[in-house]
C-alpha cells in the first residue's frame, strides 16, 4: 500500500520534503533533475515515528523537572519562616 507517483501513477518512492506531492524516482529526476529537493517515502515515515516516540518520552523528562523545582520551592518556604521568626 504505497503511494502513487503524482505523474505516472507507479508506486512512488520518493515525496517533496514538506508536502504530499509523491513521484517516482524516474518522474523526479525528469522533473526537477535533482533528487536532493526530494526525501524517501521510507526516510519520512522513520523520522515520523521517531517524532512520536519522542512526546512519548516527554512526560517523564517533565515529572523530573517538577520534583526538582518542587524541593527547591519547599526549601524556600523554610527560609521564609525562619525570617518571620
Ligand atoms: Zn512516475
Amino acid at each position: 500500500m504505497g503511494k502513487k507517483c503524482m505523474i505516472c501513477g507507479e508506486e512512488a518512492k520518493l515525496k517533496i520534503k514538506d508536502t504530499s506531492d509523491y513521484y517516482c524516482e524516474e518522474c523526479a529526476v525528469d522533473s526537477f533533475g535533482d533528487i536532493s529537493v526530494l526525501v524517501s517515502v521510507e526516510e519520512d515515515a522513520k523520522k515520523l515515528k521517531a517524532i512520536v516516540e519522542d512526546k512519548c518520552e516527554a512526560p517523564q523528562k517533565d515529572d523530573e523537572e517538577l520534583h526538582t523545582k518542587d524541593s527547591f520551592e519547599e526549601e524556600e518556604e523554610k527560609e521564609d519562616e525562619f525570617l518571620e521568626e
